[in-house]
């Protein structure tokens, strides 16, 4: 009788696809709620990541002229009213402290005490403080262009919190730049929004769609902003990250102003980029199967597993020194620039057992070797993306001298199957009842996975936009880059349109 296919994760994606989600990131042992509420704890498996994630987020800053700095995690209320919008977009979810300090409330508990004259608010973004200093530090034309980088945590309330995705207390970078003309301001947007582009596709092999966001999904205070949307297994959107064009909203705010060539005092022009932690839930949801994480090989903690295979000390001996040879020969070889990350697992465990952890965890090659490999001088070589079950035998020195190339090929594969699964699922879609079809889906009360990224012509305006956000929950997710001119008829309302947007539910 044949075996039924047993999945290392349950629910599968197509049962339950928020269930899948969680219980990914359980099996891979990367985060977990914490005793506050909204607040997650990130394990090693999962800081790991952020860590590959910053390192080399952070070079390309440095490559693009940026340097690092830190500013205070408290904001004076005064400061942030300074921006209206931005105060109004943020003020829903801001933590604020109130006192300094505790006493002994008599009862054998404590009580806040040491009101604050005034309230400071934990940065949610840090636009006002960082523009308090920035004021003070531009003067004239010579200092600017100043370019920024702050690697931080920061805090939105949240209501409904999901590991990664949505948390009150994230990580984050956010990048603040001044500069002298709206045009060098507006190509800092811009470059910044093809760096994060690059290190999505190149690193996290995450295929994206650059645009921009609609006046009401952009950011507050923010003149434009710029997006950067990845698609989802569940064929939902997810902002990877944005770049928002300040104008002179900030500095007008924080009075940041320089003496130009001519001796003129002016304002300057400002800009904002930032992303967070949602990149790793990107990362499982763009990749994972239903045996868990799927890694890309540059962004993975480990690039090889090794488990050893024996069966009594004579074995162990062998396949050990075995493997020590390995080891050394693996530690003079580079992937991408650094060193090959490898892990011998030898724990008292059944081979099986950490098999399968290291596949739930998403590393992207695994390495078997007992006696017999020992024996015919090979390894037995899994890879996570492919079939578990997929194992073949590589001479060692064949496998030594093509892991990189290994690497490349998984890096790449992966890449190439989210980027067909965007393709496959993004539709143009001219028919309002076609349109609001490929938004509903077939069973109501346990929802299908269903949409994916129409394609569709928009006028411009908010209401059409409204009105199909309360219909149907799906939001513009941006205007194209490279969307064409082209007349049509707007999905909504069918007045006419000349460019086609992205619409999509999202995370
Ligand atoms: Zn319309």
């Amino acid at each position: 009788m044949a075996e039924q296919e047993k999945t290392a994760i349950t629910p599968t994606r197509e049962e339950n696809y928020p269930g899948w989600y969680q219980q990914v990131i359980k099996a891979a042992d990367m985060a977990e709620n914490s005793e506050v509420r909204g607040c997650m704890v990130i394990k090693p498996w999962g800081y790991a990541i952020w860590e590959n994630i910053q390192k080399n987020l952070d070079v390309m800053f440095k490559e693009t002229g940026h340097v690092n700095a830190y500013f205070p995690l408290f904001i004076p209320k005064s400061f942030f009213e300074k921006e209206a919008e931005h105060v109004e977009g943020f003020a829903k979810e801001c933590a604020v402290v109130t006192h300094s300090r505790l006493e002994d409330d008599g009862k054998g508990g404590l009580k806040p005490a040491g009101k604050l004259t005034e309230e400071l608010i934990i940065r949610p973004t840090s636009e006002t403080i960082i523009g308090a200093s920035f004021s003070k530090w531009v003067n004239s034309y010579r200092d600017l262009p100043l370019l920024i980088n702050q690697w931080a945590n920061v805090v939105r309330w949240e209501m409904r919190p999901r590991l990664f995705l949505r948390t009150t207390e994230f990580l984050w970078q956010e990048g603040h730049t001044v500069h002298a003309t709206k045009e060098d301001a507006l190509e800092e947007t811009y470059r910044m929004l093809n760096v994060y582009t690059r290190f999505a596709q190149e690193y996290l092999a995450i295929p994206v769609i650059q645009g921009e966001k609609t006046e009401s999904e952009k950011f507050p205070g923010a003149v434009s902003t710029y997006t950067f949307e990845a698609m989802m297994q569940d064929k939902k959107a997810l902002q990877g990250g944005t770049s928002h064009f300040l104008g002179l909203n900030f500095a007008k705010a924080s009075n940041i102003k320089f003496q130009n060539r001519e001796g003129k005092e002016e304002y300057a022009w400002t800009t904002s980029w930032g992303v967070s932690t949602r990149l790793i839930g990107a990362l499982i949801m763009a990749h994972g199967d239903d045996n868990g994480l799927i890694l890309p090989p540059r962004i993975a903690p480990l690039h090889v597993v090794i488990i050893p295979i024996y069966r009594n000390k004579d074995e162990q001996n062998k396949v050990m020194d075995f493997i020590d040879n390995i080891k050394e020969k693996i530690s003079s070889l580079r992937y991408n620039n650094e060193k090959i990350r490898f892990k011998v697992d030898n724990r008292d465990m059944r081979g099986g057992e950490k098999l399968w952890e290291w596949i739930k965890k998403g590393v992207p090659v695994r390495l078997e070797i007992g006696p017999r490999d020992v024996s015919s001088n090979s390894v037995f070589m899994g890879r996570r993306d492919k079939d578990f079950k997929e194992k073949v035998s590589v001479n060692i020195d064949d496998f030594i001298k093509n892991l990189p190339a290994f690497l490349d090929e998984i890096q790449n594969n992966i890449f190439q199957k989210a980027l067909k699964f965007q393709i496959e699922n993004t539709k143009k879609i001219d028919n309002k009842n076609e349109f609001y079809q490929f938004f509903t889906p077939k069973n109501k009360n346990n929802p299908e996975i269903h949409g994916g990224f129409a394609n569709s012509h928009w006028c411009g305006s908010s209401k059409c936009e409204e009105k199909i956000k309360d219909d149907l929950k799906v939001t513009i997710r941006c205007i194209p880059l490279d969307a064409k001119q082209e007349k049509g008829k707007c999905i909504c309302c069918g007045k006419e349109s000349k460019k086609r947007v992205i619409f999509a539910k999202a995370y």
